[in-house]
């Protein structure tokens, strides 16, 4: 308990005022209450098609409302979790809860690739392999349908590590995708032995698509050097439409951004699907980014 103790001082005193301080040791002090009573939520944000505007997946993301502390980001929880070490515990719920949102959303007719996020950690976790094997199957749900997003600097963080558990969690059929691309430092040698599927491009570039033209330069040549090594690619951020008709030129396969839905509850996903989703459908021109 003294270690644990000690190990939460020493995850929230880095830098910051006080009150900074003492609202970090709240957050990791509920921390493991939160997990153990089901307290966090997900939500889910569609990803679509960029060439015809159909909805293929959903990314699940993590929220938790805490009852004095108010929302609290998982910008803010999950570097904390991460230090503490709790983040294998919050990554296994994230696991359950989204995979049983999709099996749900299977039976009732609804097909959806579903999206969750991993840390650094969880891929230093050596029993994760089997934890997800075993929650995959007794679902009875193809691995393929699971796409495991790592950010471009959790893999930089020990790139030997990474590309061992990514292997290995590749054999067993599912997705892995290289997230916040661009903003990590891997170069061009070592994403070529990566063992990714999918490249996201971090919604920086994005945002400044349709009006910095050095950022349209850096996301059409991602886009093609993707395309060369063989590799899906995701635009996060699309807030415009105009960002959308661009992405189409430049051949990039999958979308995400408010302009499309935020991150949604699931039963408010559900009606988004059966409401909004079809706005964005390209009925008339379906061909237009050349699949
Ligand atoms: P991420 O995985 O890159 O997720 C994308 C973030 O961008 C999400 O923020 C999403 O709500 C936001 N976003 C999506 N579309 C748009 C848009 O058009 N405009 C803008 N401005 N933002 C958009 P969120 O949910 O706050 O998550 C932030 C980060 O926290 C995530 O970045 C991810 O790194 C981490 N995170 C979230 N959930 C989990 C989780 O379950 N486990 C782990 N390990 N990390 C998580
Ligand atoms: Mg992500
Ligand atoms: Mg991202
Ligand atoms: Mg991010």
């Amino acid at each position: 308990r003294q270690a644990a103790f000690t190990k939460q001082l020493m995850a929230v005193y880095s830098h910051g005022s006080d009150e900074e301080y003492m609202r970090r040791l709240q957050i990791l002090q509920a921390l493991p209450e939160a997990i153990a009573e089901r307290k966090l939520e997900l939500h889910f944000q569609p990803k679509i098609d960029c060439a015809t505007g159909t909805v293929v997946g959903a990314e699940a993301l993590i929220r938790w409302r805490h009852p004095q502390l108010g929302v609290i980001r998982p910008d803010e929880f999950i570097p904390l979790a991460e230090q503490s070490g709790d983040i294998l515990a919050v990554t296994r719920w994230v696991c359950e809860a989204a995979l049983n949102q999709q099996q749900y959303w299977l039976e009732q007719g609804r097909k959806l690739q579903m999206a969750i996020n991993l840390s650094a950690k969880d891929l230093q976790d050596s029993s994760w392999l089997s934890f997800i094997k075993a929650e995959l199957q007794q679902r009875h749900l193809p691995a393929e349908t699971l796409t495991l997003e790592v950010t471009e600097s959790a893999v930089m963080a020990d790139v030997e590590q990474a590309q061992q558990q990514l292997t290995e969690l590749r054999r067993l059929g599912v997705k892995i995708a290289l997230d916040d691309y661009g903003t990590g430092y891997a170069s061009l040698s070592q994403l070529k032995h990566l063992p990714v599927d999918e490249l996201k491009l971090d919604q920086s570039f994005i945002r400044g698509l349709t009006d910095v033209e050095n950022d349209r330069v850096i996301v059409r040549s991602t886009l093609e050097l993707a395309r060369q090594l063989k590799l899906e690619t995701v635009a996060e951020g699309v807030e415009e439409e105009a960002a959308w008709r661009l992405l189409q030129t430049m051949g990039c396969v999958t979308l995400q951004g408010y302009f499309f839905s935020r991150p949604l509850a699931a039963t408010e996903f559900e009606n988004w699907l059966s409401t909004d989703a079809s706005r964005f459908l390209q009925s008339s021109e379906p061909n237009k980014a050349g699949h």
